[in-house]
């Protein structure tokens, strides 16, 4: 401890890490295959069309979810406002999401002239609340956003029933859900569609893009000509939010090491499992055993036991390059917006915004990294940071 405790900022140190260790997967894939996938961009005489790879990747995504068709995006931010667009009913104001999850998502819906209303999660496992939704579906309701949280999987059939008995269409924001499996069934393949994400934070790295997997060829064709550039003849106006070229080739690269990507996130997972288990005041939250799950996403809930609370540990641990960050704090119900939203009590977020961290992760973090962070947290429950309380002494 007393080796940890001279290196830290707080106490006068260098700070723990040099180089920032952050929550991001940034997974770098050989660069050969990069540039094997990218070949038909440049090959002399058969040069590929825009696309080509891009038509390629949705092949290799849509086998990979079990789902009939893969359409491509420039993100997932662009997939998921294409998704509202098009399976939202059309005389209906208002989309159901999940106050508690990621922060752009009122922006989402906001793109497509809708209106975000703010559900609730489940108080266990901070996955949006099929009880709160229920009770939130009117005659105002013309679609269903359910996300899924960042450890496993929301209750995806009982959504679907949900969706089916009411009237109510629903699709899936499953970005943070890649590789995982619903009682056994890959996520990809649920519901009318499934929105995901390749930005670099995420498992399956492309730099930047999205994609949206369908079982619905009608969906899918309406889908890609909303993606196109221009418009079309039927008067259409085109998103233009392909992705581009280089960034599916690197997709593809990264797909093809997608078990050594997890591998590695699972030794990270571990890491943080045995790091952890002697600190009472410190949860993990885990990962559902039974099903296959991708083990990329690291989050601990700070308990009331824990001598600091979640925000000084944030920034305790930012001034150490340890960029943990808070956890979807604020959730979307209490930001403030240039756009109407529909508000209603929300405990489960109000109480839930305050108590979790994301912890490093992802391929630019080692196993010795996460045995640090570990100690420092083990350190920081003996500690007190009052100003200069240590460094005083010295
Ligand atoms: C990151 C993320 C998105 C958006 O994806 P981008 O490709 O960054 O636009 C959407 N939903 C969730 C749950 C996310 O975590």
């Amino acid at each position: 401890m007393a080796a940890l405790e001279s290196e830290l900022k707080h106490f006068g140190g260098p700070g723990l890490f040099e180089v920032p260790i952050s929550t991001s997967n940034l997974y770098c894939p050989s660069m050969e295959q990069v540039l094997e996938y990218s070949r038909p961009m440049t090959a002399a005489g058969t040069r590929a069309y825009p696309g080509k790879i891009a038509e390629q990747l949705e092949g290799r995504l849509a086998e990979y979810h079990g789902a009939e068709h893969c359409v491509t995006f420039s993100s997932g931010f662009w997939a998921l406002v294409a998704a509202v667009v098009h399976c939202a009913l059309p005389d209906r104001p208002e989309v159901l999401v999940p106050s508690f999850t990621y922060r752009r998502l009122a922006d989402a819906v906001n793109w497509t002239g809708k209106t975000p209303a703010f559900v609730d999660i489940e108080a266990d496992s901070q996955a949006i609340s099929l009880e709160s939704t229920r009770a939130s579906i009117s005659a105002k309701t013309s679609l269903i956003l359910a996300v899924h949280p960042i450890v496993n999987c929301c209750d995806v059939e009982a959504f679907i029933q949900l969706s089916e008995e009411s009237g109510v269409p629903i699709v899936f924001d499953a970005v943070e859900s890649v590789h995982e499996t619903v009682n056994g069934r890959r996520v990809g393949s649920f519901g009318p569609l499934e929105v995901f994400s390749l930005h670099a934070s995420k498992l399956i790295n492309g730099m930047e893009g999205g994609y949206i997997c369908t079982s619905d060829g009608a969906l899918a064709s309406a889908l890609r000509a909303a993606r196109a550039h221009g418009s079309d003849s039927a008067g259409g106006v085109g998103m233009n939010a392909a992705i581009c070229d280089g960034h599916a080739a690197f997709t593809l690269a990264g797909l093809d090491e997608i078990e050594r990507n997890v591998d590695h996130n699972k030794k990270i997972y571990d890491a943080y499992q045995a790091g952890l288990k002697d600190l009472a005041s410190i949860r993990l939250l885990e990962f559902d055993a039974s099903e296959q799950t991708s083990f990329k996403n690291i989050v601990v809930e700070i308990l009331a036991e824990y001598p600091h609370s979640r925000d000084e540990l944030v920034t305790f641990m930012n001034a150490e390059r340890i960029l943990a960050r808070a956890h979807y704090d604020p959730p979307l119900h209490r930001k403030s917006y240039t756009f109407p939203t529909v508000n209603r009590s929300l405990p489960h977020s109000d109480r839930a915004r305050s108590l979790f961290l994301n912890l490093p992760c992802g391929a630019r973090v080692s196993t010795a990294d996460v045995a640090t962070v570990c100690e420092l947290l083990a350190f920081l429950a003996e500690t007190s940071l009052e100003a200069g309380a240590k460094g005083a002494e010295q």
